[in-house]
C-alpha cells in the first residue's frame, strides 16, 4: 500500500487511474487516445500524470520491446478505501453514521445496490467509538467537567 501522503491524487490522475484499471495493461499513447478529447490533453499531459502516478506507487512500468506498459499497483478497491478513510476521516467520529446515511438519502440507488446495503448493515455488529478530534472541533469528549 503507498504512503500516507501518496493517499491523494488529482482529479486529473485519478481519470487516468480510472483507464488503468479498466484496462489493466495500456499505453501513454491509448489513454491519450481514449481522454484527449473528453479532456483536452495533450500526450505530454498524460505521459507527466503516469509519472507522478508511478511516484506514488499507484501505478507500475515495464517495458515490452520498445513500449512502455502501465498497469495498476493499487486496486481500484484499495483505492476506494483510501477515499473513504480519507473523507470520513474529516468529520468528527461520532457523525460518521449521521453521514454516511445522507450519502445514502442523497445517491441515486438501484435496487440491487440497496439490497447489498440492507444486507451489509444486517451483518455488521455494533461498536464504541473514540474519536480523535483535536480540542475544540466537537463537543463529544473534551469538554471538561
Ligand atoms: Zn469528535
Amino acid at each position: 500500500m503507498p504512503q500516507k501522503e501518496d493517499h491523494v491524487v488529482s482529479e486529473a490522475e485519478w481519470q487516468v487511474m480510472r483507464v488503468i484499471w479498466n484496462k489493466q495493461h495500456t499505453t501513454a499513447k491509448e489513454i491519450y487516445e481514449l481522454l484527449h478529447e473528453s479532456l483536452d490533453w495533450k500526450l505530454t499531459t498524460v505521459k507527466t500524470l503516469l509519472g507522478r502516478l508511478v511516484t506514488k506507487e499507484w501505478v507500475q512500468t515495464t517495458k515490452e520491446g520498445k513500449r512502455f506498459i502501465y498497469s495498476p499497483l493499487l486496486s481500484q478497491t484499495d483505492a476506494m478505501k483510501l477515499a473513504t478513510d480519507d473523507f470520513l476521516a474529516r468529520f468528527c467520529a461520532t457523525t460518521v453514521g449521521e453521514t454516511i446515511a445522507e450519502m445514502i438519502r442523497t445517491t441515486p440507488l438501484r435496487q440491487e445496490d440497496l439490497q447489498l446495503l440492507r444486507e451489509t448493515i444486517d451483518q455488521i455488529h455494533p461498536m464504541s467509538i473514540t474519536c480523535t478530534c483535536l480540542p475544540g472541533q466537537c463537543n463529544c469528549h473534551h469538554e471538561k467537567g
